[in-house]
């Protein structure tokens, strides 16, 4: 026998068995995703006292089960637990307080609202899954009788029943009328297994669920076989969605637009199967009760160039999803009394012609709304043949949706300065771009690097890690611009705040610099400071939120050097296409300010490409040897300090943020150089 604290001693078997077999239940995305589901085991440990006691771990909320680990699965006083089961009632506030307060380390994260369900049951392990399988037989008219024909009576039947106490002792309930049962199907929400191991009851639930899916396995693989091409553009769809969540703040859009998908959009009956409930209450709270589906009379061939049209009918369908919502939300306070009102905007789109997208406060909100759309569509569509679908009633949906737990949460955090905005940063491989980066993402951003050289690229992308889009593309080529903000739309959504950023350099003086490079740093300094404003403005303006364009500046513009003439003097033109940007873009709300760097040579341990290609030819200009250009730089300004990849990346924040009414300016991050003083 074992401490309960996992972090005190060595484990106990019977929690690496459940850590082990919790990650293999986990491990399969038709059977739980994105912390749904839950497992648990039971032993015996002894106290500090050196009592025994009985204890049950449960899986922890905010826990994966794919990614679990012993202090994802707390422990907690079973006997105490078991001792609940003699109250009429126990409302869920007091449910979670009591659970809290048999935890054996009060640090632990709250367990599971279904730990008391796991916690009256005798069986030593238990799994629970929303298996899709499970719920495309179950979810519809006549499914009870669907399930007793497959599962016969292998399992106990439950109607819908709210988690919390009142599920948790008919549960017990049903098992111990049929003590022989592998596990219990909830209808409409999930199925329970037990077993005297976790091999055994995740065998069973992999049994169980394997049944399910052999039942209509044939129509399941044909809409995963049919393929059908998109015709609809990310520029000329997402961020037109995203513009009209403007007003309760800046969302993540992500798309899935694979060729299944796009062929069942396109499926006679489609739309309202999908209007129809969700597979299990839980989605309701990622995804809301319905999807907001846009399709322009069903054919779309041709809106591709035909933008306007299709945020009109955009417009109205959206409108008419508030409408909806709104009412429903009416309803339900009528019914179980006043709530706190979440916003009514969608957090699934489907369009034909384009594919689906979800939505999200962050990248990973938006994620779990796709993927969880995604089963959604392949669970309904491709076992249609079953007979009509049936979800659970508007007013279960409600309960969840609008549960006191949930409530309570709302208002506890503060999000980040720059929670749902999209930042597109060029030269994003470079030593200053991954700092900006960083920063950005600190910030709450949701950051595209775009970048000409993949390795670079995707060695910075790696160590901003895995939520950072990155894009190969060429700032002076005005066909692989486009390309990257499709690909970003696609990806995020929309664009929020842009930094031209890639740069080159190039040391020669006015009568030896050749025409090839003075021709090089013109294309990528000044062309690509274009393209990049032009095709993210373009993105900018479809969305109609503003935003922010940062151009990354030098204090060669305010202070050139000799030999130096290609880089100071595309680096103004630069500049001066950001004022004109300022000019043009503040009746759209858009911001066009300036940081002027001075001499940043590494971020971190990424060195500067550019300090390296022009470092060596600098110091000869300046008569020193390449090593001692460092400490110059830093000898020469008033601060006497080193400039850093951070502290331009606090400079781009400080403009991306909005946090002032300003545009058309410059910040010079440099120490302090008299000569570039802005005046
Ligand atoms: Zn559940």
């Amino acid at each position: 026998m074992q401490h309960p604290c996992p972090q005190t001693t060595s484990l106990d078997p019977i929690l690496v068995e459940r850590i082990r077999t919790s990650r293999l239940l986990g491990a399969d995305p038709t059977l739980v995703m994105h912390g749904g589901g839950n497992t648990s085991a039971k032993g015996e440990v002894v106290d500090l006292l050196g009592r025994s006691r009985q204890v049950i771990w449960v899986k922890g909320s905010g826990w994966d089960l794919a990614s679990m680990e012993a202090a994802g699965l707390p422990a907690l006083d079973l006997e105490q637990l078991r001792e609940l089961r003699a109250l009429e009632q126990l409302s869920d506030e007091d449910m979670v307080r009591e659970i809290r307060r048999c935890l054996f380390d009060p640090q632990s994260p709250t367990p599971s609202v279904e730990t008391l369900l796991h916690a009256f049951l005798p069986h030593r392990f238990i799994d629970h899954s929303h298996a899709d399988a499970v719920l495309a037989l179950s979810n519809r008219v006549g499914g009870e009788q669907l399930c007793r024909e497959i599962f016969g009576d292998r399992v106990a039947y439950l109607p819908f029943v709210m988690p919390g106490f009142p599920l948790a002792k008919a549960v017990a309930e049903a098992v111990e009328a049929q003590p022989d049962v592998e596990g219990v199907l909830l209808h409409q929400h999930g199925l329970f297994t037990f077993g005297d191991s976790g091999e055994e009851s995740l065998a069973r639930h992999l049994d169980l669920v394997g049944l399910a899916a052999a039942y209509y396995q044939t129509e399941h693989d044909a809409v995963l076989a049919a393929t059908a091409v998109a015709s609809l553009h990310a520029q000329d769809v997402v961020p037109i969605l995203r513009g009209t969540f403007a007003e309760y703040g800046h969302f993540v859009f992500d798309t899935r637009a694979d060729g299944w998908i796009l062929a069942a959009l396109e499926k006679d009956g489609v739309e309202q199967l999908m209007q129809s409930a969700p597979l299990t209450p839980d989605h309701s709270l990622r995804t809301k009760n319905q999807p907001c589906w846009i399709a322009c009379g069903g054919r779309m061939e041709g809106l591709a160039q035909a933008g306007d049209s299709f945020a009109g009918v955009a417009q109205q369908a959206i409108a008419r999803f508030v409408e909806d919502y709104r009412a429903y939300f009416e309803r339900g306070c009528a019914a179980r009394g006043q709530r706190i009102a979440l916003d009514p905007m969608p957090r699934v789109f489907y369009v034909p012609g384009y594919g689906l997208i979800g939505v999200g406060e962050t990248v990973k909100a938006a994620a779990i709304a796709a993927d969880l759309a995604e089963h959604t569509l392949l669970t309904k569509v491709g076992s249609r043949s079953l007979g009509a679908y049936e979800g659970l009633a508007e007013l279960d949906l409600f309960d969840m949706e609008y549960w006191s737990l949930e409530q309570a949460k709302l208002g506890k955090t503060s999000p980040q300065e720059l929670a749902g905005q999209v930042a597109v940063i060029t030269g994003g491989g470079g030593a200053i771009g991954e700092g900006v980066a960083r920063v950005l993402l600190d910030a709450g951003a949701a950051v595209a690097l775009l970048d000409i050289d993949e390795e670079l690229l995707a060695a910075a992308a790696a160590r901003l890690g895995g939520q950072t889009l990155a894009v190969i593309a060429d700032v002076s080529n005005e066909q692989s611009m486009g390309e990257a903000m499709e690909a970003v739309c696609a990806r995020f959504g929309g664009i929020d705040i842009v930094v031209p950023n890639a740069g080159l350099a190039h040391v020669a003086s006015l009568e030896t610099l050749q025409m090839k490079d003075w021709q090089r740093l013109i294309a990528v300094n000044q062309t690509g400071v274009f393209l990049t404003i032009q095709t993210a403005a373009r993105v900018m303006r479809k969305q109609g939120m503003g935003g922010s364009v940062v151009l990354m500046s030098s204090k060669n513009v305010a202070a050139p050097g000799a030999n130096f003439g290609a880089y100071s003097a595309s680096k103004a033109a630069a500049q001066q296409l950001a004022r004109v940007a300022a000019l043009e873009l503040a009746e759209q709300g858009i911001h066009v300010n300036m940081v002027c760097p001075d001499a940043v040579f590494r971020n971190g341990a990424n060195p500067s490409g550019l300090w390296a290609e022009v470092g060596p030819d600098r110091a000869r200009s300046r008569g020193l040897n390449p090593e001692e250009l460092e400490n110059f730089y830093q000898q020469r300004n008033l601060l006497k300090v080193p400039v850093s990849a951070q502290d331009v990346g606090r400079a781009v924040l400080f403009f991306a943020a909005r946090r002032t009414p300003t545009t058309g300016a410059m910040l010079p991050v440099d120490g302090g150089v008299p000569g570039a003083f802005p005046r």
